[in-house]
């Protein structure tokens, strides 16, 4: 008997800027090994779609998002300070990505934190992400004061921790942690605590619930990252926590993401372009891989993202081959195949 071949899903694709066409070329491999049947439609952004027709995102990509409401994306750079805002933030407000699901999960035994298995839900379109900033002049300097505000509604937070709850009791989790500055931020992060306690409340008897002030957080995560389980918190705060965790499980080339909202969702890893390696061949593919097996998850190709996972598992540990980045010599190129031929 031959097996029905998986029916095609439409997915669009960008690689991205620096690093990101090595380490998606490496993921699309480790996706045809596996047998994905996603058809893709690849798509500029970023610097590339500056160069190619002067907009970090052009029309084009986005109405092929809008069609396939299903996207793998590799880093786009952005300009600091000045210059144009950044693609991914636009592209998580235009989709209404509204969650960030980050899972940071321990894949090299005996470095320095063992069994690290945390997930953090952060807040995607509010916050201080909206972007309302501005300058006031005093005298001479027209820039002498900086002003940034903050938006968080209830029902943006109450959505974000819906999400992470419902995550928790279908991934058989045990705790969700809230994670806030409510005792100076009152306001602004007040109303996303006052959500989550309440959505908790649905949860009890199911799922725990307690909350932590993000500073408090940030160091008990260091000290004993054991304690967490999911975290949830807003839009900056999940930003820096989420590296925080991905430190704590061997760095940023080992933290993959799904931005998930009502009608689409993007895969990306949570690293940046790296100019600093780009070109070199030794990027690690590794976050961008469990990105795509993310993917796997979310269209319900749950036994080939675990393939994808175990070959990853193999290849670190029992074949010892890892990029310069978690102390090994391979290459991309190294890894990739190792992972394609443990895959198959
Ligand atoms: P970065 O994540 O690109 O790099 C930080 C450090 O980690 C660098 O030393 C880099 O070499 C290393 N690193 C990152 N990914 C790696 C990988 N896969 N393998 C091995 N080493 C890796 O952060 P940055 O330098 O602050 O940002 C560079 C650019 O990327 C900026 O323009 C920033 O805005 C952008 N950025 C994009 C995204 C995204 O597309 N989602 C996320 C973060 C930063």
């Amino acid at each position: 008997m031959t097996a029905t071949p998986a029916k095609s899903i439409p997915a669009t694709l960008i690689p991205g800027d620096g690093i990101g066409s090595e380490v998606s070329d490496a993921t699309l491999a480790v996706l045809d090994a596996v047998g994905a049947p996603f058809e893709w439609e690849t798509c500029k952004a970023g610097m590339a779609g500056v160069d190619a027709c002067g907009d970090p995102l052009p029309p084009e990509t986005l109405a092929s998002i809008r069609k396939t409401r299903l996207a793998l994306k590799g880093p786009l750079t952005t300009p600091i300070g000045g210059g144009y805002r950044s693609s991914n933030v636009r592209l998580r407000e235009e989709f209404q990505l509204y969650a960030n699901l980050r899972p940071a999960r321990t894949l090299i035994p005996g470095g320095r934190y063992e069994k690290i298995d945390i997930v953090l839900v952060r807040e995607n379109l509010e916050g201080l992400y909206v972007g309302f900033e501005h300058y006031v002049p005093i005298g001479s300097d027209p820039r002498a004061v900086a002003v940034a505000s903050g938006v968080n509604t209830r029902a943006g937070s109450r959505r974000i921790c819906e999400f992470a709850f419902d995550y928790a009791a279908k991934n058989g989790r045990k705790k969700v942690t809230l994670v806030h500055k409510a005792n100076v931020l009152k306001a602004l992060t007040g109303l996303f605590l006052e959500a989550g306690r309440d959505v908790a409340k649905k949860y009890e008897g199911r799922i725990a619930c307690d909350d932590r002030i993000i500073d408090a957080c940030a160091m008990q995560l260091v000290m004993n990252p054991w304690q967490y389980d999911v975290i949830v918190t807003t839009n900056l705060f999940g930003d820096i926590l989420s590296d925080l965790n991905a430190g704590l499980v061997g760095g940023l080339g080992m933290a993959p993401a799904g931005n998930i909202g009502t009608d689409a969702a993007i895969f990306e890893a949570v690293h940046g372009s790296a100019p600093d390696i780009a070109g070199q061949g030794k990027a690690n593919p590794l976050a961008l891989i469990l990105s795509a097996a993310m993917m796997l998850d979310h269209v319900g190709l749950q036994e080939k993202a675990k393939r994808v996972r175990d070959a990853i598992d193999d290849v670190l540990c029992k074949d010892n081959i890892r990029t310069g980045d978690l102390g090994g010599k391979a290459s991309t190129k190294q890894f990739t195949d190792a992972v394609v031929a443990r895959v198959r």
